[in-house]
């Protein structure tokens, strides 16, 4: 039986309806930013699998790492033993977010999981009851209960699950733009505290790019004004570094625009450069400290594949081939390639606006009906790209050559100029 006949019947895709309701294509194998198909055709990738692939696919460095970690230990539990690789990686997570103590678990919706629990933990510690959470309109955070809980409450899956999911206080998303005038956001933000501090055990929040929430790049002064307010009512401040971390903005990290330390950040996506899956919650010193002095004194999670050795073995080198190549400079030229290419895209009818940052360039259209013709169009013309609703987008590996990367953002604009409207 053809191996894609089996997928057509058996197989959900993320998303999705089974049989898909949308094309899925076969992929035979990839090699940094190349895609190849089962057809034989070539596929310059605009999505680096979801923001992981940052040193693109097949990277010899950290194949190799993964290869000599089988040999030596696949795996092991985590309850109770401890291995040399997730010490090194736990350092080097500490070092790079000059925070401490860190978690290490197998998806970043469980990272985002873990994190809502210790705020929780850490607030009864205190002697306080603090169950719910301030979190951003536009915000995503994952699809598991408690992530989904904190995602924007209309653009996502809330109305589905009903009572299921918890409910948590959102406040207006930060305005659109970097240089973005802030403040009617920050007002509603204060007001958030001042009425809700009691209850907050945790302000979560993507710094300076929303990403599948809608794409908002926003004003690093928001995130200065939320440190300020969490540290004022003591409310912790969760960076959910999922997808803007390990480079993406231009930074390590996104909160370095601000200048400003979380309580607790997630890490996942881009840490492992796309070869395994792996997350990781991390906390101040402090956090740690106050629940392990308390009375409950644990933090009760412990998935099966906590700190797996493939996953932080391959982390690590992903992480050290970063920090030995020059990647400010590639995101810097990509950067500066994006804001070249999107400049024609805003002359476009159909868009609505063209914004980009570090290794994220996004158009964002006005109809959210062309999602499908754009991508068929793509594809036909050798470009990988998966835009959701109104928005189109890519998300380069930092090795990606500069005509690769024209040319993806040229086919999307070329895509966006094919739309004849009345076929719709
Ligand atoms: C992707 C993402 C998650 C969820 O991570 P998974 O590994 O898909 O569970 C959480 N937060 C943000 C900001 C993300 O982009």
């Amino acid at each position: 039986m053809n191996w894609l006949e089996i997928d057509k019947n058996h197989v959900w895709h993320p998303y999705n309806s089974l049989p898909s309701k949308t094309k899925i294509l076969p992929v035979k194998s990839t090699n940094n930013t190349s895609i190849f198909l089962e057809s034989g055709e070539e596929l310059i990738d605009g999505m680096s699998s979801w923001w992981s692939a940052i040193h693109g696919y097949n990277n010899p460095k950290l194949s190799e790492a993964l290869k000599k970690q089988v040999d030596i230990m696949p795996h092991i539990m985590f309850g109770g033993l401890a291995h040399e690789q997730a010490s090194l990686l736990a350092k080097k997570l500490s070092d790079l977010t000059g925070l401490h103590s860190v978690f290490l678990c197998d998806s970043g919706s469980v990272s985002v999981e873990v994190a809502l629990k210790t705020a929780i933990l850490y607030q009864k510690a205190k002697g306080l009851k603090k169950y719910k959470f301030l979190a951003l309109k536009n915000a995503y955070h994952g699809d598991t209960l408690g992530a989904m809980s904190v995602c924007d409450p209309d653009n996502s899956m809330h109305s589905i699950y009903g009572t299921y999911l918890s409910e948590h206080i959102f406040t207006k998303a930060p305005e659109l733009g970097f240089d973005s005038d802030c403040s009617e956001s920050i007002i509603e933000l204060e007001k958030n505290f001042e009425e809700h501090h009691e209850e907050i055990a945790g302000f979560i929040l993507e710094p300076i790019v929303q990403g599948a929430g809608g794409m908002r790049i926003y004003n690093p002064e928001y995130l200065k004004k939320a440190r300020e307010l969490c540290t004022k009512y003591d409310v912790l401040l969760i960076a959910d570094e999922i997808a803007t971390g390990f480079g993406h903005t231009g930074k390590m990290f996104a909160v370095e625009h601000a200048n400003i330390k979380p309580d607790i950040m997630t890490v996942g996506k881009g840490l492992t450069g796309g070869y395994m899956t792996m997350a990781a919650m991390i906390t101040s010193k402090n956090i740690s400290d106050i629940i392990s002095n308390s009375q409950i004194g644990v933090l009760m999670h412990g998935p099966t594949f906590m700190g797996n050795p493939l996953s932080c073995s391959v982390a690590n080198a992903s992480i050290d081939l970063l920090l030995e190549f020059s990647w400010e400079n590639n995101v810097k030229k990509i950067e500066d390639i994006f804001s070249q290419e999107l400049e024609f895209a805003k002359e476009l009818e159909l868009v609505s606006s063209a914004r980009n940052i570090g290794a994220i360039g996004v158009i964002e259209l006005k109809d959210d009906c062309y999602a499908q013709e754009i991508q068929d169009y793509c594809v036909k013309n050798g470009v990988w790209i998966r835009p959701f609703g109104k928005l189109i987008y890519s998300i380069v590996a930092y090795t990606i050559n500069e005509d690769d990367l024209r040319k993806i953002v040229r086919t999307m604009i070329n895509a966006i100029k094919s739309i004849k409207k009345d076929n719709k």
